[in-house]
């Protein structure tokens, strides 16, 4: 269905699409992953026209879309996308920002447009918003209305940029169940996304891009379990982490707590787990202040997305001693809040410092 040969994208004195060779077949749901800056986006909107290629060739059923003579408003019909904003009319009702484009663009009759419209909006499950304005809905409901609108031209693929990053986690799902959906049904779909799990279970085909190539391809099990190349493993083995210093007694606890709170937040894990990181780095703080002085404390999170393992070290300065060894410490129900949040405490020695890893129980 599209065939990418030696595509090429320069701004300026950058390569950002250095060399891209590509078959994407009818049904297929590739997903797109890698760090930023990549040319991911830039891939995208090149297939669609929105950007011109440098040089290179895209066929989309045969038909070379570089040649002059190509329609290009058809081709973008047939090509529908969706970005991380959702750039709904704003002055539009829901309903008509579904029939706008069918109507002025493709002819289509105004009530065939409309049955069309509730059609879709019922599908991703906004039958009952099509009367209001787009302000009054949530990101969420705004993406799926998004992603009805784009389907109301009929398009035989789509392809998202990162369509729930502007999303907060709580709204995210709802979003992956509509396109999940539309994989079902054999939609064919290209997917820019930063949601792993998502990737792995809904693609036909992972394209990890860095390099401003495909670095490597293939089925989610390959790119997920089994990586060929070094640099794919070491993007999806990637561990996001955080770090806070204590520096004295009288550190800005309420600062370090939005920070840490802010951090599980950008990783979709739950208030209880926000909750319970917390407090578990609150009762470590406690159980080292009755040891003495809290200064130079280091506090570091750590999440795998691909292991779904949050970890969180506490390394203090001073003479060899383990925090949460029952020996050391009177304050018992401060160590069981401990062993109650973890799933494994383990101690180590390295240097002057005494560095405890604790495994964060249930983190999700
Ligand atoms: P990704 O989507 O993988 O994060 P992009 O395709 O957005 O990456 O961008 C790849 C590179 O191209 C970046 O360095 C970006 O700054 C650059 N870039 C993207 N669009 C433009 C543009 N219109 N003009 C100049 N540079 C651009
Ligand atoms: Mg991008």
């Amino acid at each position: 269905m599209i065939r990418v040969e030696h595509l090429t994208k320069r701004f300026g004195d950058l390569t950002v699409l250095k060399d891209i060779h590509v078959e994407i077949s009818r049904g297929e749901v590739i997903s797109i992953i890698g760090p930023s800056g990549t040319g991911k986006s830039t891939f995208l909107r090149c297939l669609n026209l929105l950007e011109m290629p440098t040089s290179g060739h895209i066929y989309i059923n045969e038909e070379d879309i570089l040649d002059k003579k190509t329609n290009v408003p058809a081709l973008r019909q047939k090509m529908g996308m969706v970005f991380q904003s959702f750039n709904l009319f704003a002055h539009l009702t829901i309903l008509a920002n579904l029939t706008l484009a069918p109507v002025k663009l493709l002819g289509k009759d105004p009530a065939d447009a409309e049955r069309k419209a509730m059609e879709l909006l019922r599908m991703v499950g906004l039958g009952e918003k099509a009367h209001q304005l787009p302000e009054e809905l949530s990101g969420g409901q705004k993406q799926r209305v998004a992603i009805a609108r784009c389907l109301a031209m009929e398009p035989e693929i789509i392809l998202f940029d990162e369509p729930t990053s502007a999303l907060d986690p709580t709204m995210i799902s709802e979003v992956l169940a509509v396109i999940r959906r539309l994989a079902r049904e054999g939609m064919t779909m290209a997917i820019v996304t930063h949601e792993m799990d998502f990737a792995r279970d809904v693609s036909t085909r992972v394209f990890y891009m860095d390099e401003g190539i495909i670095y490597e391809e293939g089925p989610p099990e390959q790119i997920f379990d089994h990586p060929r190349e070094e640099k794919t493993k070491a993007f999806i083995n990637r561990v996001r982490s955080f770090g806070y210093h204590i520096l004295s007694p009288d550190y800005d606890l309420y600062a370090m707590n939005a920070e840490m709170d802010q951090f599980c937040e950008k990783h979709a894990l739950s208030r209880k787990t926000t909750r319970n990181v917390l407090l578990l780095t609150e009762e470590l703080i406690t159980l080292q202040q009755t040891r003495g002085l809290l200064a130079d404390v280091r506090i570091g999170l750590a999440y795998s997305e691909r292991t779904r393992s949050l970890e969180l070290s506490f390394d203090t300065p001073g003479a060899q001693m383990n925090l949460t060894d029952e020996q050391n410490s009177d304050d018992d129900i401060g160590l069981s809040i401990i062993r109650n949040l973890t799933s494994e405490v383990r101690y180590r020695r390295e240097g002057d410092r005494n560095i405890l890893e604790c495994s964060v129980r249930n983190a999700q």
